[in-house]
């Protein structure tokens, strides 16, 4: 018996290292890489991830939130870590956890600002975050002033950075609206530099936009898919190694009659006598419904398993009618960046929703940990 859980996923951090070599080769000296790990690292594992980073000698972290933070700083990483969304409530936590807020608002800088002056606190590192046509987060290209006159009146804050995000970097018919983009955070710099501030970080890429735009990498680049192996572009994606793989077993083969159904609803009805396996995963450890019915496949000793019928929750029932198999045989869900692509492309999703998806039942496991 493997002394490893029958469905787990597998985190290659060799392939992380290679993934952030990668990026390094690309860059030009002195550009800093900041690797994004928010939402568990894209589904990996986040403390693993950062741990190995840090150790790799990553510039900065990003998380969404600072909850994904928190755990990180109890588990020792002292990397400098970036919360890119950040609530007025939560200024506590980001000096007590020494974590740099994006403030992204007039509402968040005047809230925290006011914190840093009851507290007595100077010189807090944040960074700002300016809009460029995502209408997302961010304050306005025109707000520029008005951040300068505010953040002039306490002096209390120091801007670490001043970052925006690109829209449509992946997309080549989108190159105009991109440029734009970043012509006004260009603008948006220029005023600060106007006003003597220019000593902070400079960033607007995210991993296509890295791979797409050289002339936008400024200071430094965020890397989130990327670092999990997967780009805008096959050419580039061969360049990069999967991080996660995704496998389970076959806890149970049955023989389906001509007429008999499978699974809730009776999603599917077999037309011919046909072998059935039953997998340990369902839509609460991230397998979506949209995959049942013959939408996607897993592969079983080296052949596509057709899933039939409506995933359950805990369970995917797969057609082996044709696949040579017994109970207990493993299933690959995905183990390589092309199996994660073709799952995302036949069901009109993307591979960050994917590997984001996986649910925290599913163990991780570091490869080496694998005997
Ligand atoms: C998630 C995120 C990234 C990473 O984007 P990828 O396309 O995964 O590289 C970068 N910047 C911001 C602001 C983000 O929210």
């Amino acid at each position: 018996m493997p002394n490893h859980p029958a469905t787990f996923l597998e985190i290659n951090l060799d392939a992380l290292k290679h993934n952030y070599h990668f990026f390094r080769n690309i860059l030009n000296p002195g550009v800093k890489i900041l690797a994004v790990v928010k939402a568990f690292a894209y589904g990996h594992e986040a403390v693993a991830v950062a741990k190995k980073l840090a150790e790799l000698g990553v510039d900065y972290l990003a998380v969404a939130f600072v909850r994904e933070a928190i755990p990180l700083r109890k588990a020792g990483v002292q990397t400098p870590i970036l919360v890119l969304h950040p609530q007025v409530h939560e200024v506590k936590d980001c000096v007590a956890y020494n974590l740099e807020p994006n403030l992204y608002s007039f509402r968040i800088l005047k809230d925290f600002i006011a914190y840093f002056k009851k507290e007595s606190i100077q010189d807090f590192p944040v960074h700002l975050k300016i809009n460029t046509g995502l209408n997302r987060l961010g304050f306005k290209v025109e707000d520029a002033e008005s951040i300068l006159d505010l953040i002039e009146e306490e002096q209390l804050i120091n801007i670490k950075s001043v970052f925006s995000h690109l829209v449509a970097s992946e997309d080549p018919a989108e190159k105009e609206f991109t440029q734009q983009q970043i012509a006004d955070y260009q603008k948006v710099l220029d005023v600060f530099s106007k006003r003597g501030y220019g000593s902070f970080i400079k960033h607007m890429c995210n991993t296509s936009g890295t791979l797409n735009y050289p002339e936008a990498h400024f200071d430094m680049v965020r890397i989130g898919i990327g670092m999990y192996g997967y780009a805008n572009e096959t050419k580039w994606t061969n360049k990069l190694k999967n991080v996660g793989s995704l496998y389970s077993i076959i806890s149970q083969i049955h023989e389906i009659q001509k007429g008999e159904t499978v699974g809730y609803n009776r999603g599917f009805m077999a037309n011919k006598k046909i072998r059935t396996a039953t997998i340990p995963l369902g839509h609460a450890d991230g397998i979506p419904r949209s995959w049942g019915q013959g939408a996607n496949a897993f592969l079983i000793n080296g052949k596509k398993a057709l899933i039939l019928g409506n995933v359950c929750m805990d369970m995917t029932m797969v057609d082996v009618t044709d696949i040579e198999c017994k109970e207990g045989d493993q299933v690959i869900l995905f183990d390589s960046q092309n199996d994660v692509i073709e799952l995302a492309h036949n069901t009109q999703t993307i591979s960050y929703e994917i590997l984001t998806a996986i649910s925290q039942r599913v163990p991780r496991i570091i490869k080496k940990d694998i005997p």
